[in-house]
């Protein structure tokens, strides 16, 4: 039986999940990838890497055929290649493939790439999920070759781009050398018990647990979370403790939750609303949070995207940018008007997002956000890219109203929120019967992420009209944003003065 570095990594998460993945892998979650398939043809970070080194020869991938990629390295290295990528090896029942192999006089030095930032823990220690990938290419390369050093090639969040990428700044290599080769003392044991437990057939009994998504989200959670009622204790929001040990005393429906069982002050809130059934409304919280907002009040959401590979000078690696504004300004006298941008996927968008925002958005009045941390962060970096402007950007920042406060400190809770209070969640159950209120009924845009991860990619669609209805798509998903937000001020004046 082979195990590849993947499955042996899934395993070290959860025999269970190693188990379902070799023997029903058709119980995995689904995940809707359509927006996704539209571009395939995106700069690779590990290409990226691989020019660290350049010069060197890549083991083309081919799933159908391992064997030609096993014989392929082996020939390279016959042959004595300096660099090799995607190097391909299977010793003692495990299949590994190394990122960049280089040799380094008669040893071979291993380079593993990641997508982050960061790979260390508060400790200073190199994370497990980091590690464990390394030491078991590690355990398999040397038994076939010399091997020196293993190293981890990752982002490293303080370079900036300025002119061309240069490469050399933009990744950190990091020896783990040491850490690798303390770890493996420990992998013939792990290995061990994963082919005994695939051997037996019987899929190991392992209940859910912490294990369930970390370190990554495990998916066959649909599979296994399948008898988790719809009112379980997961949903208790501010409780993350307070889960697994009422689960494991057994209580698992927040019906059961005993009255006296410590939790935070919020939390209880949302279980007496449950329990009750009922909305729970403090309305002179509410009147005093709207008191705070003044005419015209506008109403702003931004949407960002984030690339590991910095586009623009000044780009940092994820660092959010924000493309897309929606304003909404609501006058005394009732007058609502829409003021909106959205950047050409091809340019920066810093710039002229924020001179746009500065012209429309009143002198006077409050400006409200939902969430209102996020807004404010992405006006000061603007306000750090843009010092020309620096003063009028951060100026605004002292008119923010969070909407989202109502909600989150509780000041009106619906047993529908679930413990959330994102605006995903209020604006449905506020108006549930409103079909334009609703997100599920956008095109391809439906949430944030979509909007970050489709701009992200916009640029590298080549079909021009595919990407105006994507464009089309943006401005309307945002432009629900901002006008939820009208709505459920609204809704709350109601409450309070109706
Ligand atoms: S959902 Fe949890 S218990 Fe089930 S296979 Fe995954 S990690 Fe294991």
């Amino acid at each position: 039986m082979t195990i590849s570095k993947s499955q042996y990594m899934r395993g070290l998460q959860c025999h269970k999940s190693l188990w379902l993945h070799k023997n029903k892998s058709a119980l995995k979650d689904k995940y809707d990838n359509t927006s996704m398939v539209l571009y395939d043809a995106g700069i690779n970070l590990g290409q990226l890497a691989q020019s660290l080194f350049p010069d060197g020869t890549e083991v083309q991938y081919d799933a159908t055929n391992l064997k030609k990629m096993l014989s392929t390295t082996q020939d390279l290295i016959k042959n004595g290649t300096k660099v090799i990528y995607e190097a391909t090896f299977s010793e003692n029942g495990v299949l590994v493939m190394v990122d960049i192999l280089v040799k380094n006089g008669d040893t071979w030095d291993m380079y593993e790439v990641k997508g982050t930032t960061n790979v260390k823990t508060k400790q200073g220690r190199t994370k497990a999920k980091y590690l464990y990938d390394v030491a078991i290419q590690w355990y398999t390369l040397s038994k076939i070759l010399k091997l020196n050093k293993a190293y981890l090639v990752y982002l490293d969040k303080k370079y900036t781009r300025n002119g061309a990428l240069e490469v050399e700044k933009l990744f950190v290599k990091k020896d783990i050398s040491i850490e690798v080769i303390e770890e493996q003392v420990h992998i013939n044991d792990k290995l061990t018990s994963m082919e005994n437990m695939l051997t037996a057939k019987d899929m190991p009994k392992i209940d859910i647990g912490r294990h369930c998504s970390s370190p990554y989200r495990c998916d066959f959670h649909k599979y296994c979370w399948q008898d988790i009622p719809e009112d379980s204790i997961f949903k208790i929001a501010y409780a993350k403790k307070a889960h697994w040990s009422l689960y494991e005393k057994g209580i698992i429906s927040m019906r059961d939750v005993p009255d006296n069982f410590p939790l935070e002050k919020r939390a209880k809130k949302q279980l007496k609303s449950y329990k009750a059934n009922e909305t729970h409304i403090d309305k002179p919280k509410i009147q005093s949070f709207i008191e705070k907002i003044n005419y015209p009040i506008n109403f702003l959401d931004f949407e960002t995207f984030q690339s590991p590979i910095p586009r623009f000078d000044g780009q940092k690696p994820y660092i959010h940018i924000p493309f897309q504004y929606s304003l909404h300004i609501l006058h005394e006298d009732g007058r609502l008007e829409h003021k909106e941008f959205l950047a050409n996927e091809h340019n920066d968008p810093r710039g002229e997002l924020a001179k746009d925002m500065l012209k429309n958005i009143t002198e006077k009045g409050s400006i409200v956000a939902y969430k209102d941390t996020f807004e404010k962060s992405q006006i000061k970096n603007l306000a750090l890219f843009l010092p020309d402007i620096k003063n009028n950007l951060l100026a605004l920042n002292k008119r923010f109203i969070d909407l989202a406060e109502p909600f989150s400190k509780r000041y009106y809770y619906h047993p529908k929120f679930h413990g959330r209070h994102s605006i995903k969640v209020v604006l449905p159950t506020l108006f549930p019967e409103d079909s334009k209120l609703n997100y599920k009924n956008l095109g391809s845009i439906q949430n944030g992420l979509d909007a970050m991860n489709t701009f992200e990619k916009l640029h590298r669609l080549q079909d021009k009209s595919k990407r105006e209805i994507i464009r089309q798509d943006l401005l309307i998903y945002c432009h629900l944003d901002t006008l939820a937000m009208v709505k459920i001020l609204e809704k709350l004046n109601e409450l309070v003065y109706e």
